[in-house]
């Protein structure tokens, strides 16, 4: 992070973020942008002036929770605080917010974040002049007196109206030197961003806009930033981010996916380097052999199937069947080194019959996932299948997603035993006070509770959590859960000076047992 506050510093703002990875640095970003701003950030609304959701709408569900945010807090309004709704939500539905949350000052999708510092000068302006109109209505009301606050009000709501929302069509990514990374450790990079495969459920490329990369270059020179102030793990993002495609003119620069990945793996200083989420159309054999060729390479990789039909593929507009899919998971399965598989499966698709899912089914016990995150198909504004026929009902949805959720239990249970008794390396991300257990991750990205022999250990800084972290989802039911909201749950909050091993350091953890979602183990000394 960086940036020195320049001007306004009494100003403050909250930010919420739902959502994604994506979602999640770009709230990086838009932070380092407004302190750069001279806001300060502060932990609740109502210590805030400016108050920001970065919202998600890729189901129903995460777009109501904004509104109902919204509404919980309209009543700040009276106190002169502003409301801004950026992100996927803002997008969608863009001048509509403002009818349906009047106190809504800011709409901006997030093409559109480079833009902020302007839009916030905007607000300021409007709020000054909005004052200004308040001060005077109040002085010529005199003779109204209880007229007088409410014309005020009323002028200075539709005064304030300040939207981002044009800039779909960008060949830029959000790039920026004020990212304020909340954690020290591990980094998030976006290297592409927006959507042009248009699944027929999805609302991302409406939202996101179009694809478009970043080059080579620029993100090799970010993980040499980050690897320099003390980053060790980098992930990098993009919706799909096996579809990066270098737009450098200079073709000795110029890298495939694989070959940045290789790249950024290579970085003096990086021990972990992790992408999300890959495509399977744009899953190349060269991204397993990138794995197998350089060590710093995560064992991991997130690749979505959403059905194991091929007939309910072809309705989703997948641009794969279930053989094409499954010749990538030999692929992998055929590398040297042991790596994880996870995938992202939707249940009640429109028309999906009980035969399209048994296929599902079969799919899971065929790869063998460690994780799945199932979702009951939510219909989108704008997309296509909103218009198909055989909508299937809301509790065939959720027998459906039970069914998915025990099934991947009993497979997730084998799978995990298997690792009782390997010792492998995590990276130390906090410490559960109560459970008296170090919390780490693998380098396939399973969490691993596990104790150390402290008092003959170095003496350092000990992180306690907020979260039960006793066996973690690795799958969700429900509205189904995303990774980073999995990884979400662990607070860490500096607990002082304590012998164990530091939060962001790699230690060797020798597995005792097994959860379906996690392993415990015993630190080795
Ligand atoms: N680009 C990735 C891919 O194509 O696999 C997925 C990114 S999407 C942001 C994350 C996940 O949300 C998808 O894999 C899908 O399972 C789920 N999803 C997207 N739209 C959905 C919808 N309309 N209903 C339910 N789940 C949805
Ligand atoms: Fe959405 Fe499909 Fe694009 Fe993934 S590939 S973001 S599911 S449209």
């Amino acid at each position: 992070m960086s940036g020195v506050p320049h001007r306004n510093s009494q100003k403050t703002f909250y930010l919420e973020t739902f959502g994604c990875q994506m979602n999640v640095h770009d709230s990086e970003k838009v932070i380092g942008t407004l302190l750069h701003e001279g806001y300060r950030q502060v932990e609740t609304v109502e210590e805030a002036d400016l108050i920001l959701y970065n919202t998600c709408s890729i189901r129903d569900k995460a777009e109501q929770k904004v509104f109902h945010r919204l509404a919980d807090y309209k009543k700040l309004q009276a106190q002169g605080k502003k409301f801004g709704v950026l992100g996927c939500v803002a997008q969608q539905e863009g001048e509509k917010i403002f009818e349906r949350a009047p106190h809504v000052s800011l709409v901006c999708g997030s093409a559109s974040y480079r833009k902020l510092p302007e839009m916030l000068v905007q607000l300021e302006a409007g709020q000054l002049e909005a004052e200004r109109l308040a001060a005077a209505q109040r002085e010529a009301e005199i003779l109204e007196a209880g007229k007088a606050r409410d014309s005020g009000l009323a002028a200075r709501d539709s005064l304030i109206r300040i939207t981002g929302l044009d800039d779909r069509q960008t060949d830029e990514c959000f790039e920026t030197e004020l990212t304020a990374r909340t954690n020290p450790y591990r980094g998030y990079i976006i290297i592409i961003d927006g959507c042009d495969k248009f699944c027929s459920y999805c609302v991302v490329p409406y939202t996101r806009g179009k694809v478009r990369s970043r080059t080579a270059e620029s993100v090799l020179a970010e993980a040499r930033q980050m690897a320099d102030l003390g980053y060790s793990e980098i992930q990098l993002l993009g919706q799909n981010v096996n579809s990066y495609k270098d737009p450098t003119g200079d073709l000795r620069k110029k890298k495939t996916f694989a070959e940045l990945l290789a790249a950024v793996g290579e970085v003096p200083g990086i021990r972990r380097v992790r992408f999300t989420t890959s495509h399977p159309r744009d899953f190349g054999r060269d991204i397993v052999e990138a794995i197998d060729a350089v060590p710093t390479l995560c064992d991991h990789v997130h690749l979505p199937v959403q059905s194991g039909s091929t007939r309910v593929l072809d309705a989703m507009q997948r641009l794969y069947n279930r053989e094409q899919y499954l010749e990538r998971i030999a692929w992998i399965k055929a590398a040297k080194r042991d790596i994880s598989i996870t995938t992202d499966v939707i249940v009640g698709f429109p028309g999906e019959t009980e035969a399209d899912f048994e296929e599902t089914l079969r799919l899971l016990e065929d790869v063998g996932y460690d994780a799945v995150f199932a979702f009951k198909y939510s219909p989108r504004p704008n997309t296509p299948s909103l218009s198909l026929e055989d909508a299937i009902p809301d509790e065939e949805k959720a027998r459906r997603l039970e069914v998915v959720m025990a099934r991947q239990r009993e497979i997730q249970i084998q799978r995990y035993k298997k690792y009782v008794g390997a010792t492998v390396e995590v990276m130390v991300e906090g410490y559960n006070a109560p459970r008296e257990q170090w919390i780490g991750r693998t380098s396939q990205n399973k969490t691993l509770n596990f104790t150390a022999a402290v008092g003959e250990g170095v003496a350092d800084g000990r992180s306690s959590t907020t979260s039960k972290a006793t066996d973690k989802p690795a799958l969700s039911a429900g509205s189904g859960q995303a990774l980073s909201e999995v990884e979400g749950c662990v607070r860490l909050t500096q607990a002082g000076s304590e012998c164990g091993p530091k939060v962001g350091s790699y230690t060797s953890v020798r597995v005792t047992a097994s959860f379906p979602n996690s392993l415990v183990g015993e630190m080795m000394v």
